[in-house]
């Protein structure tokens, strides 16, 4: 099974995806978190793109396609895969689905986070506080927010175009009410 987790910055992807990687037992691929880490040790890729990361830009596809390819095998030997942060482009979704047609697979579903924006920025702020991400500034989140609604939403409605159920789930409330209905709504597409 190949799932995604997708909504804008602040919507709590990180939160629900911990909680349906343990319901569903599937592995959880944050890209996101693979470049944290990556900027954190300073290796190559880390120094490529810490800047753009830290302004709230996208990195250049390519890059982030290669890092999925070289992951998304060992993530596949279990029962399945969520992917959390990718695709970000239909480039990127293009790029995926062409990799999961080469061993017979194809996203079986689409989970879309939907949370008004002024509640975004006001959790993303709040986060800053405790976490100090680089790219939780106010500069940063609202080129993040930027490049979702240019570049990011376009791939809800490339993977409609294909037939791929798409979720759109409220993500107002607390982590548990909305976990309750991500699981409903993974339960509807996949079962
Ligand atoms: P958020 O959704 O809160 O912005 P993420 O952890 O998913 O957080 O991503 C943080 C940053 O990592 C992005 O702003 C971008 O710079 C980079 N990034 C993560 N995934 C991708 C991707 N698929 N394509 C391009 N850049 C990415």
């Amino acid at each position: 099974m190949i799932g995604i987790i997708f909504g804008p910055p602040g919507s709590g992807k990180g939160t629900q995806a911990g909680r349906i990687e343990k319901e569903f037992h599937l592995k959880h691929l944050s890209t996101g978190k693979i470049l944290r880490d990556e900027v954190a040790m300073a290796t190559p890729i880390g120094k490529q793109v810490g800047r753009k990361m830290a302004a709230g830009d996208l990195v250049p596809d390519d890059l982030i396609v290669d890092i999925v390819r070289r992951r998304l095998p060992e993530a596949e030997s279990g029962s399945g895969v969520l992917l959390d942060g990718f695709p970000r482009t239909v480039a990127q979704a293009r790029a995926l689905d062409a990799m999961l047609a080469g061993e017979g697979h194809r996203v079986d579903f689409v989970i879309a986070l939907d949370v008004p924006e002024a509640e975004l920025v006001s959790r993303i702020l709040h986060r800053a506080a405790i976490e100090g991400r680089a790219d939780d500034t106010r500069e940063a989140i609202e080129e993040r927010m930027h490049e979702y609604r240019k570049l990011t939403e376009a791939v809800l409605d490339h993977y409609r175009k294909q037939g791929v159920r798409v979720e759109v789930v409220n993500g107002l409330g607390r982590p548990d009410e909305v976990f309750e209905r991500v699981r409903n709504a993974i339960g509807l597409s996949s079962g």
